[in-house]
């Protein structure tokens, strides 16, 4: 199918969105009528613009309140079409929307509007042009789709047809029986596809500002684009967004997205389904680590229980093993790590991730459009391949083969210091923390890249706002990455970002088998204070053992419980905006302690307080 884009979908003026459009690589692009009447060239510069990118222009929209209106409305909107045809000869585009009538004036008449849209359809034919009708989910008598395709049924004419759009269809509830019983391939005019979260509220509000990307929200677009397919459709699929975090962020990244959307609704609705490489793991953490600020980041790793075990062969950088983690330190000149020490301070430049399949997920990632970096490998060393992640960072893969393991050909051995490590054994969570308008481009980063699974959101109350939270984790549940933003000016979230210049990677959480011996050797001074009132409030939830109490609170220590199991977890305080945790798990317990984060987000505002920063 072919890909087309509206340009109310994204921000800038009509040329950025052009650019970006066409850079994202969609074959056509809707022109929304506002975006045309801002821009100060003529219609043949808009179409020699489009032209000159080789983007087809599909359609010209919306037109609106034509239908079913009473005279002198419906003499003027005949004139007023007339003058939209002029129009679309100049743009070079043989496509009008229209859509259904949401006028105080329009005639509850189905006849009468089906009599207008056939007229219209005669006079566009004699144009060269097709038309569309489209129910607008608040339309004042045709809100719903088969009510559109009733009337275009009863208006007969061969240069009319319906447009589809999911989400008018799905913020309406309908079904798409219709669609799969009674709607012919070629009277489809147009197929708009947009997603959005599940909420309830008022349906234009709803559509003005909650629309995404289909995978981003909960509605069945999938199912939806199955259903075209299996009739038979191959004409342009085309995003409609209305989304006040899209309007607010860089054309070319969410015209991106959008083309990523696009392929993974293909992907998800082809008929060769193909076996895809699975995430499995985080194969290492890498730092930039520069200057005074690296050497207090690395002092916190050290009290944490990592020891230097490798250093690299030609390079500046060394590796701290404890357990199955690897953690990556970057001092390295002229490297992707010191540019990013550059921009945002010691920080997590990388993530590496392990991969069943290095050739198909890097096939994937350029199917999806991902920018490759490339590395700079010296003789005889590995060139691990990566993308860009979010922000600045990078994403490496890696494929285990045996036990072999990426170190094994880059890195040397040194003797480590005997001192004992804290028990810590594998990664159980990297916590993001994005800006508000990347919070969705994020998890559908992974999941359309890698099939992670995106849980829905949750709110974390900060002292100074509220933090939203989610989850993308992979199909092992091996990798679980929280995905964090605010909209609020002094919440952690935005201290993080505030500081670091950017998102990033702001939580790294390991897990042990022993928190007692594991809070013990990283020693109380290194720890978030927790208040008291936490642990009577504990006490009355969970009616612990007093011993059990007394030792959770003596240590700074947070405790969670559900059906499944325990969870113990504590949290280092802040070194340049990153933050550890180190959790134990016990029985199945497979959640976040998300019941104790709004502990945690007062304690570090606190702290933050108390470094005098606020
Ligand atoms: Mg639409």
């Amino acid at each position: 199918m072919k890909r087309a884009l509206a340009t109310v979908s994204i921000s800038g003026t009509l040329q950025e969105k052009f650019r970006a459009v066409a850079r994202a690589g969609f074959d056509g692009v809707e022109i929304f009528e506002n975006d045309l009447t801002q821009f100060d060239g003529t219609p043949s510069d808009v179409r020699k613009m489009a032209e000159d990118l080789g983007l087809e222009i599909i359609a010209l929209q919306p037109f609106r309140d034509f239908e079913a209106m009473p005279e002198p409305w419906r003499k003027q909107n005949f004139y007023r079409a007339q003058r939209k045809f002029e129009l679309m000869h100049e743009l070079g585009t043989r496509r009008m929307l229209i859509c259904s009538n949401v006028s105080p004036h329009v005639i509850d008449d189905r006849d009468r509007a089906a009599a207008d849209l056939n007229e219209l359809a005669e006079l566009a034919r004699q144009e060269g042009f097709t038309l569309g009708y489209e129910a607008l989910a608040w339309g004042r008598y045709v809100a719903d789709y088969d009510v559109a395709w009733d009337i275009v049924k009863r208006a007969d004419h061969p240069n009319l047809g319906i447009i589809l759009d999911s989400f008018h269809m799905f913020a309406r509830g309908c079904t798409l029986d219709c669609l799969r019983d009674e709607i012919p391939v070629d009277k489809i005019a147009l197929v708009q596809v947009a997603d959005a979260p599940r909420l309830q509220m008022e349906v234009l509000h709803y559509s003005r500002h909650f629309r995404c990307f289909p995978g981003q929200g909960d509605l069945p677009v999938a199912e939806f684009v199955q259903c075209l397919r299996d009739k038979g459709f191959d004409d342009y699929l085309s995003h409609e967004i209305f989304n006040d975090e899209f309007r607010a962020s860089s054309p070319l990244e969410k015209a991106v997205d959008g083309m990523r959307s696009l392929i993974w609704l293909e992907e998800q609705t082809s008929a060769q389904q193909q076996a895809e490489p699975e995430i499995t793991d985080v194969e290492f953490i890498e730092f930039a680590v520069e200057g005074e600020s690296g050497e207090e980041l690395i002092g916190l790793l050290q009290r944490l229980g990592f020891r230097e075990t490798h250093r690299h062969r030609s390079k500046n950088v060394s590796l701290m093993r404890q357990g199955d983690i690897n953690l990556v330190l970057n001092r390295e000149p002229q490297s992707q790590a010191h540019e990013h020490y550059q921009a945002h301070g010691v920080s997590v430049c990388a993530l590496a991730l392990a991969t069943t399949d290095l050739a198909q997920t890097l096939a994937r990632a350029d199917r999806y459009r991902c920018n490759r970096f490339a590395n700079q490998a010296g003789p005889g060393e590995l060139n691990i391949p990566a993308i860009r992640g979010i922000g600045d960072s990078l994403v490496y893969f890696v494929e285990r083969r045996g036990k072999f393991r990426f170190f094994d050909i880059d890195f040397v051995p040194v003797e480590p210091d005997a001192s004992p490590d804290a028990g810590l054994q594998r990664i159980d969570h990297v916590g993001q923390t994005v800006s508000n308008t990347d919070f969705l481009s994020a998890a559908f980063f992974y999941k359309s890249l890698f099939d992670f699974e995106i849980e829905a959101s949750t709110d974390l109350p900060d002292i100074y706002g509220l933090v939203v939270s989610r989850v993308a984790s992979s199909r092992n549940g091996r990798v679980r990455i929280p995905i964090n933003m605010t909209a609020a000016r002094e919440a952690s979230a935005q201290r993080f970002i505030s500081k670091s210049k950017g998102s990033g990677v702001q939580q790294i959480a390991f897990s042990c088998e022993d928190i007692f011996a594991a809070a013990e050797t990283v020693g109380a001074d290194n720890l978030l204070p927790v208040p008291q009132n936490y642990y009577r409030d504990l006490d009355a939830r969970f009616a612990l053992e007093p011993e059990l109490l007394e030792r959770l609170q003596s240590m700074n220590l947070l405790y969670d419980r559900n059906d499944d199991g325990e969870f113990f977890h504590f949290y280092t305080r802040e070194v340049h905006g990153v933050f550890f945790e180190v959790v134990q798990r016990v029985g199945g317990y497979n959640r976040y302690g998300e019941a104790n984060a709004h502990i945690r987000l007062a304690a570090q505002a606190r702290e933050y307080c108390r470094e005098g920063d606020l």
